[in-house]
């Protein structure tokens, strides 16, 4: 007899899913293999996720239970340390194998490798799968044999390469009250994901996100296959608009591993439009990029990766608790910065375009560190991911690898204009846009740009 724990992080599915297929394919009855969910919260390093990925994380799992189920595969849900638990299962439930999908943060991969070093001497083969990016982040390297700092070249090198087809689910392995009976037969509870306790409570800020999400696996292929049926060759004309609804949404699945990189690529080559097609192909690579440059440089979320931004005069948000506070709420009195801020806070997501704006107007005309909105976005966002997060905000403050150059200030009033023209976004999100309830600007932006750009010479040594 053969039996795999499938460790579940990052890859919350059972298509396209290569260690769980590999997992049946040693498998011969229900319950040769058993899925592990481990809420990690306390390995130093790893961060715990924000609130609304947990709401998020909550719903994937319930779903991922029902999807296992109907393959004879029973989900554990434990929270801990998942050193000491796979150990302690691999041994109560004779497990001899171990998979995993691979990850690629810094702190992830010591405790992967450390579980991965440890296990063979209790008898239990370890095997990692790629599974989660177009491509490994190792497999990429420019022609002198490091890491790549720009998208360009990296795009040009990511998008000449095979892109793996993706696979259907394995085969069901039996009746799943049979392979429950064999784990609770051998005194393994099954956990309870009520007993991680990831949903929000009093307030619930999250009700009514049902009516706009539909956070399963079966959610996100339907989500993918509305979006090229419908939208997918408007991406290219429209998908810098935000009321236009000209973009997939797919970063809560693909964040969660619902739905992988190679099915979104795939599904992507029936797009028509073909500026559409590559557009968005080439968006998905900038997520491959975000995790490229996170294996490499594993300090991105917290150290500016160009260093002279070390001595830019970003303020905390503790210092000015009042500017932060505003933007945070919508108050800045920019409409589409307020309209983006109040639907994250509403619906767990931003569009990108308005991300870039909120995070620049922080960051530049405000005057605070990139961090402080980053951390913000990580609690508020359902797609928040330890890599696309801070890589993002790095390339809008300027500090990042192939950054937007300091110079580039968004000015939020022109970027309304050109992309909320009719202001459908604005006034959909803030409906007293325009009224005397609405508060004046914040700041002055000419001045503050002005400022910023003083602040940077001297960083620079220009001044
Ligand atoms: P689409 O336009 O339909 O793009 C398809 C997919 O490509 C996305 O689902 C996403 O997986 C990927 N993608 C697109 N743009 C980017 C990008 N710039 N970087 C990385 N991947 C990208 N994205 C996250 O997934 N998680 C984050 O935590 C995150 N934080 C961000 C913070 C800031 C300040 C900014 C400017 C951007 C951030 N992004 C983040 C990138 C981007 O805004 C979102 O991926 C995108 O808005 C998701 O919407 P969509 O699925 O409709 O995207």
């Amino acid at each position: 007899m053969s039996r795999t724990i499938h460790w579940y992080r990052d890859d919350l599915r059972v298509e396209d899913n290569p260690g769980l297929i590999a997992a049946c394919e040693h498998a011969e009855a229900p319950g040769d293999v058993v899925g592990l969910y481990v809420l990690d919260e306390h390995t130093p390093g790893i961060r715990p996720l924000g609130g609304a990925a947990k709401w998020w994380l909550h719903h994937a799992l319930e779903s991922l239970h029902k999807d296992l189920q109907q393959l004879g595969i029973p989900l554990l849900i434990r929270a801990g340390d998942p050193q000491r638990i796979l150990l302690e299962l691999a041994e109560a439930s004779g497990a001899d194998r171990v998979h995993w999908s691979r990850r690629y943060g810094g702190p992830e991969r010591e405790l992967d490798a450390a579980i991965k070093a440890d296990l063979p001497d209790k008898g239990v083969t370890v095997e990692s799968f790629a599974a989660t990016m177009l491509e490994e982040p190792w497999k990429l390297q420019t022609t002198t044999g490091g890491p790549y700092k720009v998208f360009t070249p990296f795009w040009k090198a990511l998008s000449a390469r095979d892109i793996a087809m993706p696979e259907p689910a394995p085969a069901p392995l039996g009746d799943i009250s049979n392979a429950t009976a064999r784990l609770t037969g051998s005194g393994i509870e099954l956990g309870s994901l009520e007993g991680l306790d990831l949903l929000p409570r009093s307030p619930n800020w999250a009700k009514g996100w049902h009516e706009i999400w539909d956070p399963t696996e079966s959610g996100g292929h339907q989500q993918l296959r509305t979006f090229i049926d419908d939208d997918a060759d408007r991406y290219h004309s429209h998908g810098q608009e935000p009321a236009a609804e000209a973009t997939s949404r797919l970063s809560p699945f693909l964040r969660f591993g619902q739905i992988s990189p190679h099915q979104v690529w795939e599904a992507a080559g029936s797009i028509k439009d073909s500026q559409s097609k590559t557009r968005f192909r080439t968006e998905l690579g900038w997520r491959d990029f975000a995790w490229h440059l996170l294996y490499h440089f594993p300090q991105i979320p917290d150290v500016n990766m160009r260093s002279e931004f070390d001595n830019y005069p970003w303020k905390s948000a503790q210092e000015d608790p009042d500017t932060f506070q505003a933007w945070t709420a919508g108050l800045t009195g920019f409409g589409l910065v307020d309209a983006g801020m109040r639907e994250l806070w509403g619906t767990g997501h931003m569009h990108n375009r308005v991300r870039m704006v909120t995070a620049s107007l922080l960051v530049k005309n405000l005057g605070i560190d990139w961090r402080e909105g980053e951390a913000w976005f990580w609690d508020t966002l359902v797609d928040a991911d330890a890599a696309s997060n801070p890589v993002n905000w790095q390339w809008v403050a300027g500090s990042g690898a192939d950054a937007a150059p300091y110079f580039r200030i968004f000015n939020p009033e022109r970027q309304q204009d050109r992309f909320d023209p009719d202001m459908r976004y604005v006034r959909t999100w803030v409906p007293e846009y325009g009224t005397e309830k609405y508060p004046d600007p914040l700041v002055d932006l000419k001045e503050t740009r002005r400022n910023a750009l003083a602040d940077y010479d001297t960083i620079t040594g220009k001044n």
